[in-house]
């Protein structure tokens, strides 16, 4: 409502700085070696509601990539062009609580096939799924559905991010030729791969992630704009994987503190939604141990806990 924004907008600075002195119980993933140039002390913060009301505090304009976050947005791709069964076929629907690049569990399943498609393994199934003659066709796509969400034509992704990426993505290289040998990859290694470090290099602020957020926060609709751009059903089954394994494995604890549908990335951005009403983007690169920003669940979790958003 537009009290509670005016009372956020008023709260939030405040709040803000508080949520970023625990950055500097974290630090920037450097794993990407890209990603380690990250500011650590960064927070910044976008919330957006349907009658286009924004509010931004903090570092609400650095850039950063999507990582992680993207994969909410393919596997809504990939079910618009497979549909539920085709995509259920090749990845799972459960939690794993393991690292997002967990290989321990892969199996566990059905033989061979990623728990979900939030975990690196899922993900990179996804990416295969995209409709698409060729990798620069299913990444032109992508783009392109991601352009739409964000509201902004000129979105794309960072070259010098991709490259670092690709250039040493062993673990992820050796989870999709595990995959491809127990055939739940159908494509070719090395041009899925491509796809899908190119989707998590895609590069935005906050204020993206926000109207992406809000996207699903109304089913499916941009208000903005009164178009359905993903089916509700869709929408649904992406809010519920946020849930359940939106955070790492820490998405248990986060939907005991925040209560929201939310999906971080390793450049310590954080996308989450007030159903029915707000879309938020949060980005602070410092991670705690399980990955997602330190100083971004801090903030979180203040807002939830003084507006009362928890869904549960
Ligand atoms: N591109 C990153 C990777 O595959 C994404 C990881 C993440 O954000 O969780 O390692």
């Amino acid at each position: 409502s537009e009290t509670e924004l005016n009372r956020l907008a008023e709260r939030l600075p405040a709040w803000l700085e508080t949520s970023r002195k625990e950055s500097r119980h974290g630090q920037p993933a450097s794993y990407i070696p890209e990603l380690a140039h990250a500011p650590g002390d960064a927070l910044g913060i976008a919330l957006l509601d349907a009658a286009g009301r924004e509010v931004t505090a903090g570092d609400s304009r650095l850039s950063f990539t999507l990582q992680s976050i993207s994969k909410v947005f393919t596997l809504l791709l990939a079910l618009m062009d497979q549909g539920e069964e085709g995509v259920f076929r090749k990845v799972g629907m459960e939690p794993t609580g393991d690292d997002f690049n967990s290989m321990l569990k892969l199996e566990l399943v059905e033989p061979g096939i990623p728990f979900n498609p939030l975990i690196n393994a899922g993900a990179i199934v996804v990416s295969s799924l995209i409709r698409g003659a060729t990798s620069a066709e299913k990444t032109e796509r992508i783009l392109s559905f991601f352009r739409e969400l964000a509201g902004d034509p000129t979105l794309t992704f960072s070259e010098a991010v991709y490259r670092s990426e690709a250039a040493t993505a062993h673990r992820n290289r050796s989870l999709a030729y595990f995959l491809k040998d127990n055939e739940v990859l159908d494509e070719e290694v090395e041009p899925v791969l491509d796809v899908y470090f190119k989707h998590c290099s895609v590069e935005v602020t906050c204020r993206h992630v926000a109207r992406m957020a809000l996207v699903l926060a109304m089913n499916g609709t941009d208000p903005l704009t009164g178009r359905e751009l993903v089916p509700r059903r869709y929408v649904q089954i992406a809010k519920t994987f946020m849930v359940s394994c939106g955070m790492y494995n820490a998405s248990g604890e986060f939907a005991i503190r925040v209560g929201l549908p939310a999906k971080s990335g390793v450049s310590g951005g954080i996308l989450a939604l007030v159903p029915g009403q707000y879309g938020i983007g949060v980005v602070g690169p410092a991670l705690n141990d399980k990955g997602n920003s330190i100083a971004g669940v801090h903030l979180l979790q203040t807002m939830s806990e003084a507006f009362d958003w928890s869904m549960f």
